[in-house]
């Protein structure tokens, strides 16, 4: 038998990834990961003219930020 409430926590998981917040903004609704590659294809570009993430270059340096807010254009790493 299944447990409705792990079924709903599941589906809850999915559809909210974590985001933290954009500190200027109080809020994750335009905050985007930003991604580090090594290799930048064209899959990647096109998530990035979509909107889902921001490409921040082939080299990650120790304190690079992860998180890029679209709405105010702030950098931050949690
Ligand atoms: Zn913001």
């Amino acid at each position: 038998m299944q447990d409705p409430f792990d079924v709903l926590s599941r589906r809850a998981t999915r559809q909210k990834p974590f985001r933290p917040r954009c500190k200027a903004c109080r809020t994750n609704r335009h905050v985007i990961p930003v991604v580090y590659s090594r290799e930048i294809d064209e899959a990647l570009l096109a998530a990035e003219r979509a909107g889902e993430l921001r490409v921040g270059g082939s080299a990650r340096g120790v304190d690079a930020p992860n998180w890029y807010c679209r709405h105010c254009g702030a950098l931050f790493q949690r």
